[in-house]
């Protein structure tokens, strides 16, 4: 922190509130923060930041964070020391997996998680220890096709195609609205002025998406898509491009071609243009387009991955990015070289390379990925008797009550767990229900260094920032709280010895910082880093408190691919056998859209991020934005209008919440925000409580998932509407 006047003091870090790696400038006089301001130095966000930045401020002093580990006691909560909460958080784990066996104890992790290096460093030992196959996390909520088409094809879960926004010429999105959420599984601060930056330079911007979404606002297209039907879209759409691919020099290195083409063959525009609601020469026209820019970018996000198909549809787009040349080209996608390589890094330092199906679940047989189960599994898992039932639960900074599908179910199933712990600074919906609550200090109290995000970011760059205040006297980081369960658990298992006590200590003085110096120095722009006149290391980004920039991203296939051989795999097996399934659902001559049935789909708001800031005043300030949008032919044809409360019923559940009537969304569609339904017995956040609303997920359907990977369909829930 750099003095700046006698009492005012600055300091530079990155907003972790969202995936967009904001540079943020901080004022801070007396100890307390007087202004939070875009950083204009820092090289990738160029001074750009959203509402949401106000929320380190009001997190961090947030009175109703919790300072303290807590116990449920009969008579409420009562604060406890951390060396009694971390003994009988080890010992009671301990003793269920003694019991019952390993899987009785589930693990899940939130999305927060992704954001916290500290955590993202040292959760993952933990779990290695607690060796349960019950592991889920917020990745089956909406990502899970990603990963598993960059497993399946790139050989690695995060060899994630980024979109290189600032070069391309057409940008064809899908389900995707990053004006909203400033890029998602595209980390690009400042979206609005990249995207107009396109059609400055003369591309083009297309939005598929059945909302016409702050992004369609300003795109130049937007074609409404009947929810669930995406990947009838992309087929015809890899149809026709089928028809003179221009794989160039992928081709030497790609295996399958033959048997996409042989797939794509009977799903033509005219078979697509039914159920999609997107007519046949549309989508000729946006094929010709794409085939014909300089270069394009086909971009799918949670509205592509939160359907029934969502599987098939990461997997097709990559493969329209690949067949059209796109792929590991400047202004098409392109893999990044982040400083801290997770990927391509020293073994100990790497990310899980993935696995998928070498487990089930013990209820309803869904495929394993990367060690975790799909969480539409885990109230099952908990209800079901029997070998393998779930007894036990740790939470890491999630509320997967208010985030996955069947909230309710889940939340009636953690009352009758008899062990559950919540590492999490909130008394939220889903940690009311643990035993045992460790809480963990704000994000201004620790360092931070963006260890997933430059991994999925369009720019190489990085940036570490240093705690800007001290952790309250018996405070304890995420990091530590991992490493002392993982070690109290370890001794209860095994007996003390001299090598565990050995490397407890070690990883206790190494921390987050010592993981994070031999990672950047093992990297590709570390010691052995050609071409750079200072080798990057924790030592040298200290020197840099605005951050370094690294370069746009470059080509590097074949010698990024992690498959054997180094060679894409266009047409793996999971995937060809998934495609009868679609075909089956969708079969030739499908009706068009009908305006009698409901289809229920979420949104996201810039002011929110899922459901861990709706506790920040400034943000909730305003209108009401948990309404259920509805096409005014709809409405009418309910007898429903502007502010009227109507009562939404899906097969799972029921609310009632204020209908906004809107052209915004299309006919036969309509759509709730999600991370909202705070108002629930035992809840302790006041502001959120206030602006509670209502649960999506309340109403999204455990039942309903993509049958291939198990990720949550959300995007197309059956839904019918009364008027209350
Ligand atoms: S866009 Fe994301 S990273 Fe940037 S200021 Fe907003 S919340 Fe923070």
């Amino acid at each position: 922190m750099g003095a700046s006047a006698a009492e005012t003091q600055t300091h530079f870090r990155t907003c972790n509130l969202c995936e967009a790696m904001c540079g943020v400038r901080i004022e801070v006089a007396d100890g307390r923060i007087t202004s939070i301001r875009g950083d204009e130095q820092d090289p990738f966000s160029r001074g750009h930041i959203c509402p949401k930045a106000v929320a380190l401020k009001d997190l961090h002093e947030d009175p109703e964070r919790l300072r303290q580990p807590m116990r449920r006691t009969a008579n409420g909560w009562e604060p406890i020391s951390w060396k009694e909460a971390l003994d009988e958080a080890a010992r009671r784990l301990h003793q269920l997996q003694s019991e019952r066996g390993k899987d009785a104890v589930a693990t899940y992790l939130g999305n927060p998680t992704v954001h916290n290096p500290g955590a993202l460093l040292f959760m993952p030992q933990l779990l290695r220890t607690l060796r349960t196959r019950n592991m889920y996390s917020a990745t089956s909520v909406d990502q899970l096709p990603h990963l598993l088409a960059s497993h399946l094809m790139f050989g690695h879960q995060l060899l994630v195609p980024i979109p290189d926004l600032d070069r391309t010429h057409y940008l064809l999105a899908l389900g995707a609205n990053p004006l909203a959420s400033n890029g998602s599984m595209m980390t690009a601060p400042d979206v609005r002025a990249r995207l107009r930056a396109i059609q400055q330079r003369g591309g083009r911007v297309v939005v598929v998406d059945p909302r016409r979404t702050e992004t369609a606002r300003i795109a130049d297209e937007h074609l409404f898509v009947r929810p669930g039907t995406d990947a009838l879209f992309l087929f015809a759409l890899l149809h026709l491009l089928l028809e003179r691919p221009r794989l160039e020099r992928l081709a030497s290195f790609t295996d399958g071609l033959e048997t996409v083409r042989e797939l794509a063959r009977e799903f033509t525009p005219e078979r697509a243009a039914g159920p999609t609601g997107i007519p046949a020469e549309v989508i000729r026209r946006i094929a010709r387009e794409f085939a014909e820019a300089p270069t394009a970018i086909c971009y799918g996000r949670v509205g592509t991955s939160t359907q029934a198909f969502g599987g098939l549809c990461q997997w097709l787009i990559n493969v329209i990015n690949v067949v059209s040349g796109n792929l590991d080209r400047e202004g098409g996608v392109l893999f990044t070289r982040p400083a801290f390589d997770i990927v391509g890094g020293p073994r100990a330092l790497a990310s899980g390379r993935g696995g998928f199906g070498r487990w089930k679940s013990r209820v309803r047989g869904l495929p394993e990925f990367a060690g975790e189960l799909p969480v539409a599994a885990l109230a099952e898992e908990i209800l079901t008797e029997g070998q393998g039932q779930i007894r036990g639960l740790l939470t890491f900074a999630g509320n997967p009550v208010l985030s996955t599908p069947n909230g309710g179910q889940l939340d009636k199933a953690l009352t009758s767990l008899d062990f559950m712990v919540s590492i999490d600074p909130y008394l939220n919906e889903t940690t009311r229900h643990a035993h045992l609550i460790l809480p963990t200090p704000s994000p201004l109290e620790r360092s931070h260094y963006d260890i997933a995000f430059h991994v999925l970011a369009i720019r190489n760059t990085a940036r570490y920032a240093p705690p800007l205040f001290e952790p309250p006297a018996g405070a304890m980081h995420d990091w530590r709280i991992a490493l002392e369960l993982q070690h109290r658990l370890e001794v209860l298992r095994h007996g003390s010895s001299v090598r565990r006590t050995f490397k407890y200590q070690a990883l206790k003085r190494m921390g987050p910082e010592g993981i994070l110096e031999v990672g950047l120095r093992a990297g590709p722009y570390g010691l052995r880093a050609k071409g750079l006149r200072k080798s990057l290391s924790l030592s040298a980004l200290k020197q840099h408190p605005h951050g370094v920039d690294l370069g746009p991203l470059k080509p590097s296939l074949p010698q990024r691919l992690a498959t054997q051989g180094k060679r894409i795999q266009l047409a793996p097996a999971p995937f060809v056998q998934d495609v009868t399934r679609l075909s089956e659902a969708f079969p030739e001559g499908t009706a068009p859209l009908s305006g009698n049935e409901l289809l229920l789909i979420g949104r996201r708001h810039l002011r929110d991020n899922n459901s861990w800031m709706h506790n920040v005043p400034m943000l909730m300030s305003g209108k009401s934005r948990c309404t259920l949008m509805m096409h005014p032919e709809d409405a009418k044809a309910l007898g429903l209008a502007e502010g009227d409360e109507a009562r939404v019923t899906s097969r799972v559940g029921e609310v009632s919440v204020p209908v906004n009537v809107t052209d915004e969304v299309m006919r036969g569609v309509v759509s709730l925000p999600h991370g909202y339904g705070h108002r629930r017995e035992g809840v302790r956040l006041g502001v959120a409580t206030k602006h509670s609303g209502v649960s999506l997920n309340d109403l999204t359907d455990d039942q309903h998932l993509d049958a291939l990977c198990g990720n949550a369909a959300f995007s197309g829930v059956p839904v019918r509407i009364t008027r209350v």
